[in-house]
């Protein structure tokens, strides 16, 4: 604990002369921010680029799509965009947890009347597979849901209410049909844990026809849970897949 705390010291002392030498630069135009744009991740002229979705379009997209809905309601913060990628492609491939929590935030102050609707409302974050797990260190699902519940403390954590119990292959490149084949049977519910009752809202990163959170909120319906929501970041344009 004491090496812990040593170390966190020297960070903090090293900090300002990291930013002197690595100066943080923007996620997607590689631009280096100043000052105050340092813990937004993007420059003020790639932020103005994101394009919020509205709930009607989200609607739309994925749950008017899917054969069998199990959701009731789904939130998603913008569209897909270049911009939103690069944000993506960093929290899930280059070891930044704090940019989930960063995008977890926001989509808390958007979204913050619709979460208040529901009383109780308990979150759980899509898991990983354990062996993808390690390979990332983290859950990107679960640092978002951190975010959310940091902005919105009312709102309650449930980390690993779920788990995933197969590998899956990666959903991108897999048709629709292909990723509900993918996704089927690969959720259960954590040991020692109802659902009976409850009002859950997923989270998840990119949601794209939706299966993966369909498949989760099947498992969480048939255990009892009351109204399942999801909530993601971003979702591609339409598709014909
Ligand atoms: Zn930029």
């Amino acid at each position: 604990m004491k090496r812990r705390q040593h170390l966190q010291r020297l960070y903090r002392w090293l900090q300002p002369l990291m930013d002197l030498f690595f100066p943080p630069r923007c996620l997607h135009c590689d631009k280096v921010l100043p000052g105050p744009e340092q813990q937004v991740w993007l420059c003020q002229g790639c932020r103005q680029q994101l394009k919020p979705l509205p709930l009607s379009q989200a609607k739309a997209l994925v749950l008017d799509r899917l054969e069998t809905v199990y959701l009731e309601h789904l939130l998603v913060g913008w569209e897909f965009t270049p911009e939103i990628r690069s944000l993506v492609h960093h929290l899930k491939y280059q070891k930044m947890p704090g940019l989930g929590i960063w995008l977890g935030s926001r989509l808390a102050n958007r979204f913050a009347c619709e979460l208040n609707r529901l009383d109780h409302l308990k979150i759980l974050p899509v898991p990983l597979h354990p062996i993808r797990q390690r390979e990332r260190e983290y859950n990107q699902s679960l640092q978002i849901a951190r975010g959310l519940v940091q902005t919105l403390p009312k709102l309650c954590l449930l980390a690993k209410g779920l788990q995933r119990i197969r590998a899956t292959v990666s959903q991108t490149g897999l048709n629709r049909q292909q990723r509900r084949e993918n996704v089927t049977g690969a959720f259960a519910l954590a040991e020692g844990w109802k659902p009976e009752g409850a009002n859950l809202l997923l989270v998840d990163d990119v949601v794209t026809t939706g299966a993966t959170l369909n498949e989760c909120a099947r498992v969480l319906k048939a255990a009892g849970a009351s109204r399942v929501w999801g909530i993601a970041v971003a979702t591609p344009p339409l598709d014909e897949s």
